[in-house]
């Protein structure tokens, strides 16, 4: 009996305290509810919710961040809040801080922001110096120019499908470099060709390599591009990763670009073989595809070079 009456008193005992811990968790879930609220306003708590109830939670809203990591919004979304993923080295051994967006998942190098601001007349500084070496040609890259060519040939081969005579085409690339792609595309025929590089003078190398036809123009800011050439092959090839605010620079671009225009674009996947001072944006499927539907583009096309772990994107204007 004495073993039934403490079994009876255990039994009323554990139902107080799971009334009292279901009331404790509801005021605590509630208590959470109205902190974020606070914090993030309806529609973000809204969202978690969802996302919540239907298993997409991609991190516990339970991890306490600190207040210097949730102050930083992402430059490619706008919208999500940048959280710390790690510290890696790069590509000069040096750690740099490495953020991921809630919202569209772009990785950032939050690092680069802090070494060099975001103001874009830092920004082609940095671009500029960091690109003499880097433009420089090689005893190998001179001795095989005419094959260099050739290969940015098979670059461009890939939108020729969607852009019919490139006869009537204007070509535009941003961050051309030594401009090869510039080179390839006036031998493919396109009518006019036009290169924006921070650095021009490693297109005047490449000009004293290799015979290079005059309906190639080179400036060293969009701004200077004539108005009147609107581009309708518009090719960023590994640069779109370097522009710290890409939203800032599609609206400046936009007025250059044909409504018909086709866009190419490739980018280094996230790999601290390509993490540097310059870098700003390591791209993949949803941030990419989130920021070009954000600024009018439709992809055609999205393909991985998995052995140099790139991605390569084909779009057009909507
Ligand atoms: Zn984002």
């Amino acid at each position: 009996m004495k073993t039934d009456d403490h079994k009876a008193n255990s039994t009323s005992t554990e139902t107080v305290v799971k009334y009292h811990g279901l009331r404790y968790l509801i005021t605590d879930i509630m208590i959470k509810i109205i902190i974020y609220y606070k914090k993030n306003g309806l529609r973000w708590v809204l969202s978690k919710a969802r996302a919540l109830f239907s298993g997409r939670l991609p991190v516990s809203w339970d991890i306490p961040l600190p207040s210097r990591y949730t102050e930083r919004r992402c430059k490619v979304c706008g919208v999500g809040e940048l959280i710390f993923l790690e510290k890696k080295p790069n590509i000069h051994g040096i750690a740099a801080d490495i953020y991921i967006c809630r919202n569209c998942l772009v990785i950032t190098n939050v690092s680069a922001y802090q070494q060099h601001g975001e103001d874009s007349d830092s920004n082609e500084r940095v671009q500029r110096d960091s690109s003499e070496d880097f433009y420089r040609y090689t005893v190998e890259e001179v001795k095989n120019i005419e094959s260099l060519v050739e290969a940015n040939k098979e670059i461009i081969r890939s939108v020729l499908p969607y852009l019919g005579h490139v006869q009537d085409r204007v070509f535009l690339e941003i961050g051309s470099g030594k401009g090869l792609l510039l080179v390839a595309a006036s031998e493919l025929g396109f009518k006019k060709v036009i290169g924006v590089d921070y650095n021009t003078t490693s297109f005047m190398e490449t000009k004293k390599l290799i015979k290079v036809k005059n309906n190639i123009f080179m400036f060293n800011n969009i701004d200077d591009v004539p108005p009147e050439d609107k581009a309708d092959c518009f090719v960023m090839w590994h640069t779109l990763e370097h522009i710290p605010k890409p939203n800032d620079f599609f609206k400046l671009i936009d007025k250059r670009l044909n409504q018909s225009c086709i866009l190419l674009v490739q980018v280094p996947q996230y790999n601290h073989l390509y993490l540097c001072d310059t870098d700003y944006h390591f791209y993949n499927e949803p941030s990419i595809s989130l920021l070009l539907k954000n600024n009018g583009w439709h992809i055609i096309k999205l393909e991985y070079d998995c052995k140099l772990q790139f991605m390569a994107v084909i779009a057009k204007r909507r």
